[in-house]
């Protein structure tokens, strides 16, 4: 760990799970109690920050002076040189770092410069909310298919969302309130049922968290009439509709 000039650090790049501390993997918590410098995003929750040592250099790269989030090609060249001046760098994100993490843009640089890097999975948030909420992705009688897709992107008329959902599929959406109706719009002008379950869950794993549940042609009315925030996950498929799993989901709040 000294700052010996010759000696390179390594880029741990850490998962750090859909908010609550108790879904740190063992691996990540100790890096993280262990940190000298500790590179973070906004996701990442407060309780989990709180446990870096006394003296851990926290670098955030969510909100800099102008309340901009540090542009990619910044955070990289940051990693870079902290790892070079010798230091160990613990870069904590959100959920998975290889799950629209940006992780392996920040491996592929750290490589590039001769800088080490190890990757640390994390609980990606479909897994999380999954979980909370239950509803389970899989199931032998709904779905044997799960995609990850990203509802934010410029051109969404340019994907193929064809086939992403329907009969034995579960779609997972991250980043998708902000479009989430002309996502249920694009799926429904794909021929999907207007019935599709769907299941939008705030906040996951954290005490917040909120699980709103209604039908695909109900999807941009459910996310605005409740104001939907970011992070936001949504899930389509009949999966989201199993009535055994929302009453005990019931069941369980009721004795909470
Ligand atoms: N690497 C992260 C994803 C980062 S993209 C992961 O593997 O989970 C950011 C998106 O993740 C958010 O817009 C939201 O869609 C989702 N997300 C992250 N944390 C969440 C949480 N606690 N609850 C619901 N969605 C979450």
């Amino acid at each position: 760990m000294s700052n010996s000039p010759s000696r390179i650090g390594t880029v741990y790049l850490v998962g750090a799970g859909p908010g609550d501390p108790d879904l740190l993997t063992l691996r990540a918590a100790r890096l993280v109690m262990n940190a000298r410098v500790l590179v973070h995003d906004g996701l990442v929750d407060p309780a989990i920050l709180a446990m870096a040592p006394q003296g851990c250099r926290m670098i955030s790269v969510a909100k800099q002076r102008s309340r901009h989030t540090m542009r990619q090609e910044e955070i990289n060249a940051l990693l870079v040189r902290e790892a070079l001046a010798g230091n160990d760098v613990v870069r904590l994100k959100g959920g998975d770092p290889f799950v629209f993490g940006r992780g392996g843009e920040e491996a592929e640089e750290c490589i590039a410069a001769g800088v080490p890097v190890e990757v640390v999975p994390g609980i990606s948030a479909a897994m999380g909310a999954a979980a909370s909420a239950m509803i389970p992705l899989t199931h032998r009688e709904n779905a044997s298919i799960v995609s990850f897709v990203a509802g934010q992107c410029k051109g969404l008329s340019d994907q193929n969302w064809a086939g992403l959902a329907g009969f034995g599929r579960t779609l997972v959406i991250y980043m998708g309130v902000a479009t989430a109706e002309a996502i249920a719009e694009k799926l429904m002008a794909d021929g999907l049922s207007p019935e599709m379950p769907v299941a939008v869950i705030e906040n996951a794993s954290r005490p917040q968290m909120r699980v709103l549940r209604g039908q695909l042609a109900a999807l941009g009315a459910v996310v605005a009439r409740n104001k939907v925030s970011s992070p936001a996950l949504i899930v389509i498929g009949e999966v989201a509709g199993r009535g055994d799993m929302m009453e005990l989901n019931k069941v369980l709040e009721a004795v909470r």
